[in-house]
């Protein structure tokens, strides 16, 4: 099983949007192995955008990510960095398709509520950045077999 991690924002908090988003997770059958309400620090902001660094978008960008409030969640779930992206939707919120996260609750380009790992090399170091080992947890959810065939030994 895949592991991600996802942000929901600064926006998605002041909006109250966080329940919404978190049950669309929940809904789709994907695994919260960790959660937490967090303030990121400037000097995790500007590590976790460190490839963005540079650009004009770069010093708003760690403004509005520590703004305020945000929540920390690790996903778990079979491919589970290209399912969430692709139920977050495109960056921007006025490009993003219907029935995405971005493309329903938003228009903007910057404050576009949800931030998620793109690749399992980013997530694995993006999940260790704020989360400690003791912080993620591993148990069998009673609902797994209808979520995933497991017949085989497997899940398909
Ligand atoms: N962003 C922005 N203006 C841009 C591009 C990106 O404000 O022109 C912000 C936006 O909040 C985005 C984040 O910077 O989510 C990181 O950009 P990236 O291209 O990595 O998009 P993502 O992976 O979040 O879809
Ligand atoms: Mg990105």
């Amino acid at each position: 099983m895949d592991r991600t991690l996802i942000i929901l924002k600064p926006d998605s908090v002041e909006r109250g949007l966080i329940g919404n988003i978190i049950s669309r997770f929940e809904q789709k059958g994907l695994k919260i192995v960790g959660m937490k309400f967090s303030r990121i620090a400037p000097a995790v902001a500007h590590e976790h955008y460190a490839m963005h660094k540079g650009k004009p978008f770069y010093d708003s960008l760690v403004k509005f990510m520590t703004s305020g409030p945000v929540v920390l969640l690790v996903l778990e779930g079979n491919n589970v960095i290209d399912v969430s992206r692709k139920m977050m939707g495109a960056t921007f919120g006025y490009k993003a398709e219907p029935g995405t996260i971005r493309g329903d609750f938003g228009v903007s380009s910057a404050f576009n509520l949800i931030h998620g790992s793109d690749s399992p090399e980013t997530a694995k170091a993006e999940v260790s950045r704020f989360f400690k080992a003791e912080e993620l947890f591993d148990f069998n959810r009673a609902l797994e077999p209808w979520i995933y065939d497991l017949s085989s030994g497997n899940p398909q």
